[in-house]
């Protein structure tokens, strides 16, 4: 899969490295003394991730958990999220990362001990500033957090971390169906994976190189019949004319594969964009479907529907889950403020 592999030089023979490497034999192998020194350096249009991959395999600096933005989770709970990987396997056509980053290679960052030290500190700074409460951590702003673990291998140590910090809450959010590794842990309440569904035919038209909805159901079913929570985002909704009904399906077809009340929350977020990704989508899906709605430019500069089209939205599919009794308390809506267009 990866052309080349670049490794930091003072990780030449970590572990994990190593075993990496043996996975990728024909992989050509560079050492570098950080990854900022190539990746990035030369810009590498999106697409190119069809054809020329490459891997880097090295230490992530700097702030390692950062706030999440608001709106990202259930009100009122400290939401969090940690970088330890950029870019990813899949190609959602809507996906924010081709505006993020001037190039789709793969980055996985291997200093899990780090990151889980300052999800220790943040843990004990917020128990200071507010008690009691719920913090969240997200795994996977930047990439699928399911997609590589079975090459990544972190998952055994970051169910060792929150086994401990049992008011704490990490989110593995994902497309992926690789769920081999994480069904040799033993769930626990805390650990949610959740994953992000569209109507088949979006899934088809949009989630590019994903497993399909009816792999994703069957990986759900399977995750909740041994005991891990679950969690769902119907994020990015796009509108077409069947929109009530291909939804009505998709939350028929969910509820078979685990009953609503067992679902610990759902997400809804209306498709939206930065003018960046807007630009690139433009660009690499021209023909899309994605584009045949009026996009006008909101309340935090991004590119969404209009806010009576979003409203409209939210509500008639957050009114089809209740009516296949949904918790309303367990559905939130993803990055919409109430209070601007
Ligand atoms: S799965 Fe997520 S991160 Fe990967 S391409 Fe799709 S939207 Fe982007």
């Amino acid at each position: 899969m990866f052309e080349s592999i670049y490794i930091e030089t003072h990780l030449s023979s970590h572990p994990k490295v190593l075993e990496i490497l043996q996975k990728y034999p024909h992989s050509i192998i560079h050492k570098i003394a950080k990854i900022e020194d190539v990746f990035q350096r030369v810009k590498k249009p999106y697409l190119q991730k069809r054809t020329n991959l490459n891997l880097f395999l090295g230490e992530k600096k700097g702030q390692l958990v950062k706030p999440a933005p608001p709106a990202y989770g259930l009100s009122g709970e400290p939401h969090f999220y940690f970088v330890h990987a950029y870019n990813c396997i899949y190609e959602c056509n809507y996906c924010y990362l081709q505006g993020y980053f001037h190039s789709p290679d793969i980055v996985l960052y291997l200093n899990h001990d780090q990151i889980a030290e300052e999800i220790k500190n943040v843990v004990a700074e917020n128990r200071i500033k507010c008690p009691g409460t719920k913090i969240w951590f997200h795994a996977g702003e930047y990439s699928d957090s399911l997609a590589l673990t079975s090459l990544t291998g972190e998952l055994s140590y970051y169910f060792k971390l929150f086994k401990d910090l049992p008011d704490c809450f990490l989110e593995l959010r994902t497309k992926s169906i690789n769920i081999r590794d994480l069904l040799k842990e033993k769930p626990l309440l805390n650990i949610i994976t959740s994953f992000s569904l569209s109507p088949e035919k979006n899934c088809k038209e949009n989630d590019l190189k994903t497993p399909s909805l009816k792999k994703r159901l069957i990986a759900i079913e399977e995750l909740h019949l041994n005991g891990f929570p679950i969690g769902i985002h119907f994020d990015p909704i796009i509108y077409d004319n069947d929109l009530v009904y291909s939804y009505e399906q998709l939350i028929d077809q969910l509820v078979l594969s685990i009953p609503a009340e067992s679902i610990r929350y759902i997400s809804l977020g209306v498709v939206r964009f930065t003018s960046e990704v807007y630009q690139q989508v433009k660009k690499n899906y021209p023909d899309s479907q994605l584009l045949a709605q009026e996009f006008v430019k909101s309340f935090d500069n991004k590119i969404r529907y209009s806010k009576p089209m979003r409203l409209w939205i939210l509500s008639k599919i957050k009114q089809l889950l209740i009516d296949r009794n949904m918790d309303p308390l367990k559905i939130y809506l993803c990055m919409e403020d109430e209070d601007h267009d």
